[in-house]
């Protein structure tokens, strides 16, 4: 299982005007192995491998001192970066979901370095501070408040620059907790009015998020003249306030999502429609249906730290069915009572947060009991166990 750690980075002036240089040659080398494959396509009808890539970046650096002077391992995270997305289009294509081609990167907008080989050597502790060296790279100092893992193998550093700070991910492989008895179970219903509602009747109200000072950078943005430096100001001003109020949403989610597993041992959420089929026109359905998919990955993430299982099944009809008898009752959104001929008179949501509950029982129920490896089953209707792979700490 691999933890992520995102930690706050510390770099002198210097130190950011170099990172910035590497981020433009890491532009470039995109963008020419972008060409190289297009090109390489179109004469052979053959595509280029990550490894036929690695090759030509090692003559590369042979012939230019420049690349040759910073560490291969910064460069072949870009030839990831290729083969990664060439991968996602093609995948998406044989998926027939909609697909963008690969795009040529604008040196001005590269802000991110991954290295996925050989990293462990990179970060050394310095007295009391944690440094990463790479060749090539200014000196970096990783600020963390928590404990990083002290036998864990890391497999991964992110380098990101955002309008507010430098940040560094470390990405840690650490032993996959064993999962507890079950119980303690919860579905969870989202609302459009109510975040949540749980089978247990607890709510969560929305949060609505305070526009006033985004739309007034964002009316200073369109008042500058296109291409000055007051622009370009004020489009940072705003870039922040953006990261500041996405902070302040991921932070809560973080908090929720971190109660939820604290309180329940067998979680059970609606699964979300795929993006080709939100285009319905509802708006606020598929604003939510982000902040729903943003919490579940939280939650997956959480999940699977602390050994509790999270189940996804189809939500549809769970706002009909009566939990109690089964009868289809019919109602329409502003009916906010659910009443059964059985008698059973129970909030909508509640009722709605209880079928999930049901439904995720007798998708993994029977298994669960004999089995612990939950992550591999997978139910032949497309239930699928929800099966997290990275974990996100944020410090
Ligand atoms: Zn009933």
């Amino acid at each position: 299982m691999i933890k992520t750690y995102k930690c706050r980075a510390k770099l002198s002036c210097s130190g950011h005007e170099a990172l910035s240089r590497v981020f433009g040659m890491c532009a470039t080398l995109y963008n020419a192995c972008l060409e190289e494959r297009i090109d390489y396509y179109k004469k052979t009808g053959k595509s280029r491998s990550y490894y036929d890539q690695c090759k030509a970046l090692t003559e590369v650096r042979a012939d230019d001192p420049e690349y040759a002077d910073i560490s291969v391992q910064v460069f072949r995270g870009v030839v990831g970066r290729i083969d990664k997305a060439y991968k996602l289009f093609f995948q998406k294509m044989g998926a027939k979901e909609k697909a963008g081609f690969p795009r040529f990167k604008s040196s001005r907008r590269w802000r991110t370095i991954e290295i996925n080989d050989q990293c462990w050597q990179m970060l050394k502790r310095q007295g009391d501070k944690l440094v990463l060296r790479i060749k090539g790279l200014p000196r970096i100092e990783v600020k963390t408040k928590r404990e990083l893992p002290p036998n864990a193998l890391l497999k991964a550093i992110r380098i990101t620059k955002k309008p507010l700070r430098t940040e560094v991910a470390l990405s840690y492989e650490v032993p996959v907790p064993e999962t507890k008895p079950l119980n303690n179970p919860v579905g969870i219903d989202m609302g459009i009015s109510k975040r949540l509602t749980t089978s247990n009747g607890e709510t969560v109200e929305k949060r609505e998020i305070d526009r006033k000072e985004l739309k007034r950078l964002q009316r200073s943005v369109s008042r500058k003249k296109k291409g000055s430096n007051n622009r370009k100001k004020a489009v940072l001003l705003l870039g922040k306030e953006w990261q500041r109020v996405a902070d302040k949403e991921r932070d809560y989610l973080h908090r929720l999502s971190a109660e939820i597993v604290k309180m329940y041992d067998f979680i059970v959420v609606e699964k979300l429609k795929t993006k080709n089929m939100l285009r319905n026109g509802n708006l606020a359905r598929s604003i939510q249906e982000q902040t729903w998919g943003k919490f579940i990955t939280l939650l997956n993430e959480k999940a699977e730290s602390a050994g509790v299982i999270v189940v996804a099944v189809n939500p549809e009809g769970t706002s009909q069915e009566c939990s109690s008898c089964g009868a289809v009752v019919k109602k329409d959104l502003s009916t906010r009572v659910h009443r059964c001929n059985c008698g059973l008179v129970l909030d909508r949501d509640v009722n709605a947060a209880i079928n999930i509950l049901h439904r995720g029982i007798s998708v993994a129920g029977g298994r669960l009991k004999q089995s612990r490896m939950v992550g591999r089953m997978r139910d032949k209707q497309g239930v699928a166990l929800a099966r997290p792979r990275t974990v996100e700490v944020t410090v």
